[in-house]
């Protein structure tokens, strides 16, 4: 039956246009299709990439006047080359409009990109010289090619409906390749995707360059199916249609947006009896949609299976690889295979690092080295700047003063994304998993390869990108496997209990081939059984080379696995030794361990 529904569905698309005798039926459905593709293009900004925008009214307008502006009164052969261009100058927009937006945030985005909008209509109708402002601008010809006149709207459907559907496969193709993987850990959880290695710049900037390419298209669709334009078009009113299409059809979803513009633009046909109340069901409606079906109408449709998640009591044992699996050379970064008797070098070196919020000093002129190739403990009381420090090493926090050095490199560099590709990985103490993934796609976003494929070749699905693909998930395997999660791959990361996705985090950060290893309260959670298997993984990490900085607070596990022992107090080294000098240190125990019961436990732990 499913296979029946494509070829179905593929002749109704064609035969429509012959048996819908209407006119006004065949317009109707044509700008439907134009704002199908809109919303397939804000889609791709929204739900893929999770950055609001408002703005989307702007870019159809840029692309509408582009294409009007140049063909005006000019032959239908024109429209080609200037479909492309509207395409170029909206995407222009895009690009100046995402590198400021790069810096705002959820609501703050929201509302700088409405006043782009603002601004594009206000435009429109006072740049009286190229626009003709209210006047708009007619005589915007038919395309033509090959002597061929798209002249009726029987005859544009078909353009319309070429172009829904590359807007559609670009969409589709982004999202199941590696640059969906970005978007999705961009949208969920944009820290760790930056100290995962995504480049979260770039990407941002992709979506709203590429999603405004899409809007500009659409416009200049648009221009040539009516004729004639004015700034009345592209108001705010377009954005907010075009925003309900995608959250009543399903945000995120390939094919949701379409489903949605049918609904929106269908909707008020049906309705028609109550046109008065058009307006009244309609915004009852959206509200409704985004209250009760946070999927969408896509989400409705789709089977609800409840997700079976394998038991690995076991630990995944089974599947666990050991360091003489060569798959293990996977995880291990080059230079440290070929650098493993250079243990006693610094890896990671801190002078006199300050970091203040507001009055508070979260750490005070701190310096610190980690040696490779060894597990180092953090500890302190809570508050003590534990985690700051981490984040500070691993680019969430600016370094304000102070000096860093890895792997004998002084590191300038504060983006979490370049400190990933030198080499640094990391996991939160408040879990940071990519939520909407499965546990292997949450991997594969840590992954990279030596050669990566570039933007065409995974649009195109090349052989190029299928190697890399393949490539990648091989890594993601070993990660996951290395950590006993390989039974467990397909299950969507948040049906896991938190102690399974904190070794989610933990294969996330090996399959980015670290030198070094950040883990912040990793065993918080877990029971006894599951904290010696994690002792076991940490241990496997040392034995392949990697440098281990672990905060923790269960003082018998940091007095077994640590090499040495680093303790804060309020941002301030208090000690910094092996762990049984750590256990006699008088500081330490006064200002650290304070209660009597807590020493003892840490001096039975070492005896
Ligand atoms: P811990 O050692 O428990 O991990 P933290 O590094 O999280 O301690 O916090 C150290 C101090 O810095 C705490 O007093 C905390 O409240 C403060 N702090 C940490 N992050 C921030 C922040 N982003 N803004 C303001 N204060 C912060
Ligand atoms: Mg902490």
């Amino acid at each position: 039956m499913r296979k029946l529904l494509l070829p179905l569905a593929l002749i109704a698309l064609v035969a429509f246009p012959f048996v819908a005798q209407s006119e006004y039926l065949l317009r109707l459905v044509n700008i439907g299709i134009i704002y199908a593709i809109l919303a397939v293009s804000l889609n791709f900004v929204m739900g893929a990439a999770g950055q609001i925008s408002l703005g989307h009214a702007g870019f159809f307008g840029i692309g509408a006047y582009t294409a009007a502006i140049l063909t005006s009164g000019g032959s239908g052969q024109l429209f080609w080359p200037v479909f492309l261009l509207s395409g170029v100058t909206a995407g222009i927009a895009g690009l100046i409009i995402g590198v400021p937006a790069l810096r705002l945030k959820g609501h703050y985005l929201a509302f700088g990109t409405l006043g782009f909008g603002e601004i594009i209509r206000i435009v429109l109708y006072n740049w009286r010289e190229v626009t003709r402002g209210t006047d708009g601008i007619g005589r915007i010809p038919s395309p033509e090619l090959f002597g061929f006149e798209f002249d009726t709207d029987q005859k544009y459907y078909f353009l319309c409906i070429a172009a829904l559907m590359m807007a559609l496969w670009l969409s589709h193709r982004t999202q199941a390749s590696k640059y969906g993987r970005g978007f999705a850990a961009l949208r969920d959880a944009e820290l760790a995707a930056g100290t995962t290695g995504v480049n979260v710049t770039r990407l941002k900037i992709l979506a709203f360059v590429v999603s405004s390419i899409i809007a500009g298209c659409a416009g200049s669709l648009y221009s040539h199916l009516v004729g004639f334009i004015s700034p009345d078009t592209f108001t705010f009113e377009v954005t907010a249609q075009v925003l309900s299409m995608v959250l009543i059809g399903g945000i995120g979803t390939t094919f949701g947006p379409v489903l949605g513009a049918v609904f929106i633009i269908g909707l008020p046909e049906v309705l028609r009896v109550s046109k008065e109340y058009y307006q009244v069901i309609y915004g009852a409606g959206v509200a409704f949609a985004v209250l009760f079906m946070p999927q969408g109408l896509l989400g409705l449709l789709r089977r609800k299976t409840a997700t079976q998640v394998p038991s690995i009591a076991d630990g995944g044992a089974e599947d666990e690889i050991s360091i003489t699996d060569p798959a293990i050379e996977r995880l291990r970064s080059p230079e440290l295979a070929t650098e493993a008797g250079r243990r006693d070098r610094v890896m990671l070196g801190i002078k006199d690092l300050t970091c203040r919020f507001g009055g508070l000093v979260a750490i005070g002129d701190l310096s610190m080295e980690v040696r490779a190739g060894t597990i180092h403990a953090l500890i302190g009381p809570n508050g003590a700047g534990k985690s700051t420090l981490i984040n500070l090493v691993s680019g969430v926090y600016a370094r304000p003063a102070g000096t860093m050095t890895f792997d004998g490199q002084a590191v300038e560099e504060n983006t979490s994304w370049k400190l990933a590709d030198l080499g640094i990985a990391r996991t939160f103490q408040n879990l940071r998993s990519f939520s909407s993934l499965t546990v292997m796609d949450n991997v594969l976003v840590g992954c990279r390869s030596a050669k990566p494929a570039g933007w065409s070749a995974v649009m195109l699905d090349t052989a190029a990108s299928k190697n890399e693909e393949a490539d990648l998930r091989a890594t993601a395997e070993a990660a996951l496997r290395f950590v006993g999660l390989w039974k467990v791959r397909d299950v969507p990361v948040s049906a896991l209990p938190h102690e399974q996705q904190r070794l989610v985090e933990i294969a996330r950060a090996l399959a980015m081939r670290p030198k070094m290893v950040l883990l912040d309260e990793p065993a918080a959670g877990m029971n006894p059984t599951e904290v010696e298997r994690l002792i076991t993984y940490i241990e496997k990490m040392k034995a392949i080379g990697i440098t281990v900085l672990i905060v923790e607070h269960n003082m018998p596990f940091v007095m077994r696995v640590a090499d040495r022992i680093t303790v804060l107090s309020f941002g301030k080294k208090i000690a910094d030794d092996v762990p049984a000098a750590i256990r006699a240190h008088p500081d330490v125990i006064s200002a650290y361990l304070g209660k009597r019961g807590v020493a003892k436990e840490v001096q039975n732990a070492v005896a």
